[in-house]
């Protein structure tokens, strides 16, 4: 019950005060930025204008969880203008309180209990239910109760200044109108993941929470964001079933009927993967929508979905990718049903194992354009070399996808957008 009480005072104490000189990194106010015309598919008819219009009541400075929630106000589509300063744990509880998974296991949920519950060597692909599996559902409601932040229309946030909001999963759902930028967005760690015996033959681990989810989210602008599994990466997980008990989904997924977003100078780093862009072959009602734009941002030591596409046209330019020495990687560009992707003056930084056919990766992709990409340095033409070594069962790939972006910013070369991005991606980083 403690939970869930909204305690006033610790409501009052996160709505502070803190000098505008603190925005960005920079001097200047950016809580009141709209996109620019023509920057990427968020720029799309009426644009992206975010809580810009707000009046002064519904500008708010947060520096802790219930602060935030408040101003976010259930997701309301009332104007408001929300800045971030310094480091918001949305586990906590009211009073701002750290909780850990410990706090919110329930009705005798326990990991050692769910894994001899479940065991596939004993129970085969049988579903986890009964009991334990009761317990964890009951245990991640909990848990999803305080990290689950809903962001409605008409809303910006903003960090102050090395803003940093860990836990939690930010979700434009069902919204339209919604700016985030200038936020360091950390591990948005699932304390009770659930074992789906069915999924990719083995069976793996499924966990909930991705830093940001826009779902029949529309006009979206996120910008100069760095969203990352920090102090808590994956591969230091344990391995239960042969599969390593992942943590993490995605760090910004976008889904159901979700259309007109742009992403533009944000770091995605640390993380498996990263951006899942139309969640299923059998959603066509994502087909004609999913347009999203991705320009100018570092994926770095992401292992894949950076992004994997359905559906959507998709302008990919001026993106920088690193994968460091040691680092699992499987793929970046993920070609799925009925995508287009337009890719053009993309940078690529791998060790010596990732060779360029492993870049793209195709599930019942049709086409693909890239033009401009550089691999290590030198001019690569992914989709050649995608179609001379897809020699699985995949189809080879045409440059045809069907459309050719007209709104966007100044395309850089790869040359000129990789130092650009190396310097100026990520939150911290508003010029
Ligand atoms: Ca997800």
């Amino acid at each position: 019950m403690r939970l869930r009480q909204v305690t006033l005072g610790a409501a009052l104490l996160g709505v502070l005060c803190v000098p505008a000189h603190a925005d960005s990194g920079s001097d200047r106010d950016i809580s009141r930025d709209t996109l620019p015309a023509d920057d990427g598919w968020a720029a799309y008819g009426t644009g992206t204008t975010g809580g810009s219009a707000a009046d002064d009541a519904h500008v708010f400075t947060v520096t802790d969880r219930a602060g935030l929630v408040r101003a976010l106000d259930g997701g309301s589509d009332t104007p408001k203008i929300i800045k971030v300063a310094g480091t918001i744990d949305a586990n906590t509880d009211d009073d701002g309180h750290p909780l850990d998974c410990a706090d919110y296991a329930t009705d005798g949920y326990g990991l050692k209990k769910y894994l001899a519950a479940y065991d596939p060597r004993t129970r085969g692909s049988a579903k986890p239910s009964g009991e334990q599996e009761e317990a964890r559902q009951a245990s991640a409601a909990k848990q999803a109760e305080r990290v689950t932040l809903p962001v409605g229309s008409n809303t910006t946030i903003v960090g102050l200044g090395n803003a940093v909001l860990k836990g939690a999963s930010l979700q434009v759902k069902n919204a339209n109108n919604v700016i985030i930028r200038n936020l360091d967005l950390r591990d948005a760690y699932d304390c009770f993941p659930v074992w789906q015996p069915n999924t990719g033959g083995l069976g793996d681990w499924k966990t909930s929470y991705d830093n940001i989810w826009l779902t029949g989210a529309t006009h979206v602008w996120i910008d100069h964001v760095t969203a990352s599994d920090k102090g808590h990466p994956d591969a230091r997980e344990p391995v239960y079933f042969a599969r390593n008990y992942l943590r993490h989904d995605g760090l910004l997924d976008i889904t159901n009927g979700s259309d007109l977003v742009t992403v533009s100078w944000s770091r995605f780093a640390d993380h498996d993967k990263a951006m899942l862009i139309g969640n299923s072959d059998s959603a066509t009602g994502d087909r004609g929508r999913l347009r999203v734009t991705l320009h100018h941002n570092q994926f770095e030591s992401v292992v894949q979905r950076a992004p994997r596409v359905r559906f959507g046209q998709v302008h990919v330019y001026d993106n920088r990718y690193v994968v460091p020495q040691g680092a699992e990687y499987r793929y970046s560009l993920g070609v799925s049903t009925e995508s287009g992707i337009y890719a053009e003056n993309n940078s690529f930084h791998t060790p010596g194992h990732v060779e360029v056919a492993d870049l793209v990766k195709s599930w019942n992709g049709t086409a693909l354009h890239q033009s401009g990409t550089l691999f290590n340095g030198y001019p690569v033409d992914l989709l050649a070399i995608y179609d001379a070594y897809n020699s699985g069962s995949e189809r080879d790939l045409t440059a045809d996808v069907g459309w050719t972006p007209t709104l966007h910013a100044q395309i850089d070369s790869a040359a000129v957008a990789d130092r650009e991005v190396a310097r100026g991606a990520g939150a911290g980083r508003i010029p």
